[in-house]
């Protein structure tokens, strides 16, 4: 049987003239919209120099069926990673620094140590929130087409608004130009909409309302000089806009001074030289998530800070912890998911999932397993399998895995006493033959070239011991970058933000 869609046949015919005049539709709506992004070539980064975002000229096709089922597994995924950070003990188990990866991986033991130390001293807030963002790759197999997790990202999930911003230019190339083409798959009804920057606003205007106190506000720590600023700013106009919630924005060296916890009841007040001293409801990382934020001490200090006070953090340490690539390889082991989604004591009857759901889950994943699996055979099978796998690491933001060939030579310059930081992983086989335009900011030309699109699931969670969890999908995002890249990541240069039109 063949897949119902050719993907070879994508993008539709176009001329010369037509794409030209498509290319500069989409400039003009993304520079409009503030679909905008700061060039990496510019030291220090300046909101004056903005440009548009690398984006892709036509939506990429993607199979209905496959899209409503990665929106769906979204709500149990919320669950189970809300779950893991609150299961201490298997965080302990998994990530601390006693038997867990934190023994070797320094970054992972620096943050679990400090969680640690905090859970003996008391923490002040017991609930948590997760923006979350699933992703996933298209795998086919022969002519079967399904669904696989790439990874499940639980800190500074990023690119919502941006996302939906891309969805909304293509949705306006439609209503101008039917993009040039007669494609039958081209329609309004094939564009699904996309909700991002609403539903993770939702998610921190939950947990802001949760805090409860008058005029407090929402912290974002931020990277100093990003350059995905525009895409923060969105969140931060909808929760000024639609719940009246103001931001401050800091970096971790700002706060390194500027914070202070109330001593009566742990309260995060943030002084600013020029300004009154505001109360902070919630904390959310948009950094934190790479030892790179962390050059000294200082830094670890100034996050432990913020930990023990009693805003509430998104994420709080354990569920960035959750987040990590060996959990999602641990997960895939007899028995742990049960732990999490089927354990009726610990969750009641009504929190318990079913085997469909379960299965569904599994169906999702690819081979995973730790490089330290009994003596030399982790490491013997990524040896004699390389082709088909990726090794990854215990970290977040794209550049740190090592793909297929390059395998055998990193196996032998690897300490064995490294390995359980790392796991293997199957490689996803994306269908081939996709192409599409490729439009970066000051190129005249979009690049034709056969790409690979990634979709992420954002969703989120407001969530603490002995409360309902509550949670909702919110919204996607798709990246997309030239097949012959090994890594995605927009803010690593390598891919263009993309949108969807879905096809049976
Ligand atoms: P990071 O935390 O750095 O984003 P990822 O696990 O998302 O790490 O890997 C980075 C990129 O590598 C992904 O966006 C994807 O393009 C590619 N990749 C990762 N895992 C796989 C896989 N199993 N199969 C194919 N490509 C993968
Ligand atoms: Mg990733």
């Amino acid at each position: 049987m063949q897949p119902a869609f050719d993907f070879t046949q994508w993008p539709p015919l176009i001329s010369d003239k037509d794409r030209n005049a498509l290319q500069y539709r989409a400039t003009s709506y993304a520079l409009a919209h503030g679909l905008l992004y700061l060039p990496i070539g510019v030291q220090p980064p300046r909101l004056t120099s903005a440009i548009h975002a690398p984006i892709s000229l036509f939506p990429t096709p993607f199979p209905r069926d496959q899209f409503e089922q990665a929106q769906r597994l979204q709500s149990i995924y919320n669950v189970l990673y809300s779950r893991i950070a609150m299961d201490t003990e298997f965080l302990d188990q998994t990530m601390g620094t006693e038997v867990g990866v934190g023994q070797v991986d320094e970054f992972t033991g620096q943050l679990w140590s400090g969680w640690r130390d905090l859970r003996e001293r008391g923490l002040a807030q017991p609930l948590h929130l997760g923006l979350f963002r699933s992703d996933y790759l298209l795998h086919q197999r022969d002519s079967e087409l399904s669904l696989k997790q790439v990874e499940f990202n639980t800190i500074s999930s990023s690119f919502g608004a941006l996302a939906q911003k891309t969805a909304e230019m293509h949705r306006s190339l439609e209503t101008l130009t039917k993009f040039y083409t007669n494609s039958a798959h081209l329609t309004a009804s094939n564009l699904p909409p996309n909700h991002s920057t609403s539903g993770l606003v939702e998610g921190l205007a939950a947990a802001h309302a949760a805090y409860n106190v008058d005029g407090s506000r929402i912290l974002f720590v931020v990277q100093k000089g990003e350059r995905n600023i525009f895409d923060q700013l969105w969140l931060e106009y909808e929760l000024l806009e639609k719940y009246s919630i103001h931001v401050v924005r800091r970096t971790f060296d700002e706060l390194a001074n500027q914070t202070k916890i109330s001593e009566k009841d742990f309260a995060l007040i943030i002084e600013s030289p020029d300004e009154l001293p505001v109360e902070i409801s919630t904390v959310y990382y948009r950094s934190g998530y790479t030892p790179d934020d962390f050059p000294t001490q200082t830094q670890y200090q100034t996050r432990f800070k913020l930990e023990r006070s009693k805003a509430i953090k998104c994420p709080s340490i354990p569920l960035q912890l959750a987040g990590g690539k060996k959990v999602q390889q641990v997960l895939t082991e007899p028995g742990v998911l049960e732990r999490f989604l089927c354990d009726e004591t610990k969750y009641g009857s009504g929190g318990v999932f079913s085997a469909q759901a379960l299965a569904d889950l599994r169906t999702s994943w690819m081979e995973m397993w730790p490089l330290h699996l009994d003596g030399d055979t982790g490491v013997g099978q990524a040896r004699g399998r390389a082709l088909e796998l990726v090794l990854k690491p215990q970290r977040e933001g794209g550049g740190n895995n090592v793909y297929k060939e390059a395998i055998p030579a990193f196996l032998v310059s690897l300490p064995p006493r490294e390995r359980p930081a790392w796991i293997a992983m199957e490689l996803i086989s994306p269908p081939l033959g996709l192409k599409n335009y490729l439009v970066r900011a000051g190129s005249e030309e979009c690049v034709e070239t056969e790409v690979v699109s990634e979709l992420g699931i954002f969703g989120w969670s407001l969530f603490g011991e002995g409360k309902v969890i509550s949670e909702k999908e919110a919204g996607w995002l798709v990246r997309t970058k030239g097949k012959d890249s090994n890594e995605g990541g927009v803010a690593t240069g390598f891919s263009v933000l993309d949108s969807l039109v879905l096809v049976d």
